[in-house]
């Protein structure tokens, strides 16, 4: 699975202590982070993940388009709410466009546990078989 990782800055403690917990299933996936966030975790976590922009920057626009190509399968999105952030349209078209393509996501740490666990379990299989399906249209 393509795995997209997203923290706010005072969500990025929370985030690394989330993949060191569930770093056994998440290494078995691709990783996919925006520029400061993935860096955070790399460094903390030693893991191999695929850096984009940071945030602010274009990096959830960048995770986005991923999405809209059909090849990002879940977002782990770690939000600030009590932080106004400059690059809000941003995060709000990243979360839409989850909705329109049916992306699992989580915005908290505790949606965040529900959904990796459904990941070992294999709950969230569906997704190779659409990535398939469209693959041959
Ligand atoms: P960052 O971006 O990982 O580069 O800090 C996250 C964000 O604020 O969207």
């Amino acid at each position: 699975m393509n795995i997209a990782l997203i923290a706010h800055d005072k969500k990025k403690p929370e985030i690394i202590n989330f993949v060191t917990a569930y770093y056994e299933i998440l290494k078995e996936h691709q990783l996919f982070a925006t520029g400061t966030t993935g860096q955070k975790i790399a460094e903390a976590t030693g893991l191999s993940i695929f850096r984009f922009q940071s945030g602010p920057l274009g990096g959830d626009q960048q995770i986005g388009s991923k999405i809209a190509d059909n090849e990002m399968d879940m977002v782990f999105f770690f939000r600030d709410p009590l932080t106004a952030q400059p690059h809000e349209p941003d995060i709000t078209a990243l979360l839409r466009l989850c909705d329109v393509h049916q992306i699992p996501v989580s915005t908290n740490l505790a949606g965040a546990e529900i959904m990796i666990r459904a990941l070992d379990r294999g709950d969230i299989e569906w997704r190779k078989i659409v990535k398939d399906r469209k693959d041959q249209v």
